[in-house]
């Protein structure tokens, strides 16, 4: 049995070598994600952009700044929380990720939360909440928690956003204020969240949707990009 140590670095070093999707072509550095390997809370963001595609390490530029402040918000530190994202390499000049680079990182993403087993998933972001919450609006149901397969999910806007459009700042922070009572009542039902009256917001158990891509766009190189092809952990 490996230790948990060993399996991120297995993991991480898998994200680092992956040619799964053509982004490996075009990326500096790709991203695993980090933070503490028993983190209850994992926040999961779209892409790296330019700084995080230099140096490697998810939120490190303007959009990673915000992020913190939000954090300290709900009373967490940086280090406290586990940070990735959905792609793991940039998309060139940041443009929104391929449903096809999706699904070619997505078993990465399920690796990263089955490892970690956060209580509470932050999703930043439309691309990270249609995961949980496909065909839904974020602007209708951001801050609203939902339970899937015993863990708590609430989707957020992305940081970035606040830093283009003033308003969302106070939507964002609110949302991460309602961090703190989440996180206690999910500490204290481990496991199934029994009882929705016991949270402060509506509470829906259900069952978490494979991933979802659009099989139109599928990826155009290089050779079989099956995400089935990692076989980490089996
Ligand atoms: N935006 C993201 O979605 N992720 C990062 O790591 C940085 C910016």
């Amino acid at each position: 049995m490996i230790s948990i140590e060993e399996r991120a670095a297995e993991l991480n070093g898998a994200i680092r070598d992956c040619l799964l999707c053509p982004l490996a072509e075009t990326r500096t550095h790709s991203v695993p994600g980090e933070g503490p390997l028993r983190a209850e809370v994992m926040c999961i963001g779209e892409a790296p952009g330019m700084n995080e595609d230099r140096q490697g390490r998810p939120f490190v530029g303007a959009a990673g700044k915000f992020l913190e402040e939000l954090l300290a918000a709900a009373g967490l530190q940086r280090d406290e929380v586990y940070i990735c994202n959905v792609l793991k390499c940039r998309p060139p000049e940041n443009r929104d990720p391929l449903p096809g680079e999706i699904e070619a990182c997505a078993e990465y993403l399920e690796l990263q939360i089955d490892m970690v087993d956060p209580l509470v998933i932050v999703t930043l972001g439309r691309f990270s909440m249609s995961r949980w919450f496909p065909q839904q609006a974020i602007s209708r149901i951001h801050g609203n928690v939902r339970e899937f397969d015993g863990r708590l999910v609430v989707p957020m806007y992305h940081p970035a956003a606040a830093l283009h459009q003033g308003n969302l700042r106070e939507v964002l922070l609110a949302d991460f204020r309602k961090l703190p009572a989440l996180l206690d009542q999910a500490r204290g039902a481990k496991g199934p969240i029994a009882g929705s009256e016991r949270l402060d917001l509506p509470i829906t158990p259900v069952a978490a949707p494979p991933p979802k891509v659009n099989s139109d766009e599928q990826l155009a190189s290089p050779g079989d990009t099956s995400p089935g092809q990692i076989r980490l952990f089996e």
